[in-house]
């Protein structure tokens, strides 16, 4: 029986995780001996998987900690953003009052 490249492609999951069943595995043998898409898609397949279990048995805690690292690093770079935003705010607000406030002393000649 060969089997249609889509179908393989939905098996391939349960075949490199080995849930398939005997018929099914043979089936999905023969159709990667001859078929390369599939092959490859097979190949890139179990790559990611097995970079994947590599995280997993780093440790959930390790896993967990890249998670933790990556999120908090997005917010201290947000958090510079607003600080910077603030300073460029405030900045500005006090060259407007620091011009209106000689603006009105060169009225009142003062200056
Ligand atoms: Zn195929």
């Amino acid at each position: 029986m060969k089997l249609p490249c889509d179908v393989v492609t939905d098996l391939i999951t349960i075949y490199h995780d080995r849930m398939a069943g005997e018929e099914t595995i043979k089936a999905v043998e023969e159709h990667l001996e001859d078929c390369e898409v599939c092959r490859e898609l097979y190949e890139s397949y179990s790559m990611a998987e097995d970079e994947f279990e590599d995280a997993i048995l780093e440790g959930p805690e390790e896993y967990m900690r890249q998670e933790f690292e990556q999120v908090a690093r997005r917010q201290r770079r947000r958090r510079y953003f607003y600080a910077g935003a603030a300073a460029v705010y405030i900045i500005f607000s006090i060259a407007i009052y620091v011009y209106v406030l000689l603006d009105q002393l060169k009225e009142r000649k003062y200056i």
